[in-house]
């Protein structure tokens, strides 16, 4: 089952990494937040990991850094980019 975290509330999400939060509504949209949301699926992490995270965020520790430091998933997302629905492709 697809399965990702909110990056803002830590909620973990089925389906799509892009999809809304059914808690807190938030979307990730623009270049950054998509490649910080994919970081936080399970495209790269187990589900006994994205639930160790979401415990650890939920009780008040950062995102672990290497959301910013996944170059090639950004290479990746900015591919992947122009063809994503336009709601996805602007931060707002
Ligand atoms: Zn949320």
């Amino acid at each position: 089952m697809p399965l990702a975290l909110c990056l803002e509330c830590g909620a973990m999400k089925t389906g799509p990494a892009w999809s809304r939060c059914p808690e807190c509504g938030y979307r990730p949209a623009g270049l950054e937040a998509l490649t910080r949301q994919l970081a936080l699926s399970y495209h790269y992490r187990c589900e006994e990991e994205l639930l160790d995270l979401a415990g650890r965020f939920r009780a008040g520790e950062p995102w672990p850094a290497d959301l910013e430091l996944q170059e090639e998933l950004r290479d990746w997302v900015e591919v992947a980019l122009p063809d994503l629905p336009e709601e996805l492709r602007e931060a707002p």
